[in-house]
């Protein structure tokens, strides 16, 4: 439920409100606007007894919110929200590039590409030091001192840094040396993970399981968000379908869609999307066209020796030619490459 309040209402009206949903058992949650107070309601059961709110000085309305997730909707928070990592900023004018390899392998390797990409308009660096991969026998990432290089490498290039945690010890050292906490495909239900980067105060990027619905993504959401970090931006990375001519079908109906029922960021990775380097720029252009709010791409500085998903990652002179093909699209729907820095709303 959320409950209007009056464009005049007072701190004193709206900490009212406040109290006695607090009274009812209920847990408020107030978002000021640009025009007017919002006060979300969770925690209820059934219905929740709207007429002793409504009754209550300043309270205009009490609206029935009636998706399953209530923090995430745009019924409960009708702008777009915008998230911030240092200096970058995902939002609907902004055109977010992430790129990088798939996984941290070495100094030379991380340096190499990341001098490259940000030299070339990337805004943020990836790379996963802890893998999630189908066989135990492939390489499972670098650990803390992969972290450690993408900590270093991110500082000297000026690029904030994402990077995977895949379960709780793995999330405290992300915490500690990355930017921003990127929860994989194969986690996003892992509930108990969702809530530990719900208590994090670094924001994280989750991405759609290969076989989750949107409301299921947009649930996964509500548990990091209902824990009290309102800094998720969504990824659509692609899901299984019968087509065999790419490694999974990248969803950009999805974009559309949960742009319209969130006011979360939603990105897309046409890396994972696709599994095939020559299919990154395309549906990377058509994801800009679609209205997402960035992408994230992988890039390696020889593919043919990655240590994972070589065959998705583009060379370095290909992303040049992303960049230059993007670049044209954004303007065409209103997106800026440039990431000024950003003051943060309070
Ligand atoms: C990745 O970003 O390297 C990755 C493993 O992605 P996903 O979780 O989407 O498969
Ligand atoms: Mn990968």
């Amino acid at each position: 439920m959320l409950v209007v309040m009056d464009t005049h209402a007072g701190e004193d009206q709206v900490n009212a409100v406040c109290d006695e949903i607090r009274n009812m058992g209920l847990t408020p949650h107030p978002m000021p606007g640009a025009q007017r107070t919002a006060i979300g309601i969770t925690g209820n059961k059934g219905a929740v007894e709207a007429s002793r709110i409504e009754q209550m000085i300043g309270v205009v309305r009490v609206i029935h919110v009636t998706a399953p997730y209530k923090l995430v909707s745009r019924e409960f928070h009708e702008e777009d929200s915008a998230v911030h990592v240092g200096d970058v900023m995902f939002s609907k004018q902004n055109f977010t590039i992430i790129a990088g390899p798939c996984a941290v392998e070495s100094a030379q390797q991380i340096d190499e590409v990341a001098a490259h990409l940000k030299a070339h308009g990337a805004h943020m660096l990836r790379g996963g030091a802890f893998k999630p991969r189908t066989s135990p026998y492939s390489f499972q990432g670098l650990g803390e001192t992969g972290l450690k290089l993408m900590q270093e490498t991110g500082k000297r290039h000026g690029l904030p840094v994402v990077t995977e945690a895949v379960d709780r010890e793995s999330l405290q050292l992300v915490e500690k040396y990355g930017d921003m906490i990127q929860i994989g495909a194969r986690n996003m239900q892992n509930f108990s993970l969702l809530r530990d980067a719900g208590r994090s105060r670094k924001p994280v990027l989750l991405k759609r399981g290969m076989s989750a619905t949107l409301e299921e993504l947009l649930m996964a959401a509500e548990y990091i968000v209902n824990e009290g970090n309102p800094n998720v931006v969504l990824c659509e990375r692609g899901v299984r379908t019968f087509a065999d001519h790419t490694r999974n079908t990248l969803d950009l109906s999805a974009i559309p869609f949960v742009q319209r029922t969130s006011h979360l960021p939603i990105i897309a990775d046409p890396s994972h999307g696709t599994g095939r380097r020559e299919k990154v720029i395309p549906l990377s252009c058509a994801s800009v066209a679609v209205g997402a709010d960035g992408i994230i791409v992988e890039v390696h500085p020889h593919p043919d020796q990655a240590m994972s998903d070589g065959p998705q990652s583009l060379f370095p002179d290909q992303f040049v030619e992303l960049m230059r093909q993007i670049s044209v699209i954004a303007g065409v729907v209103n997106r800026t490459l440039i990431q000024e820095p950003q003051p943060k709303a309070v």
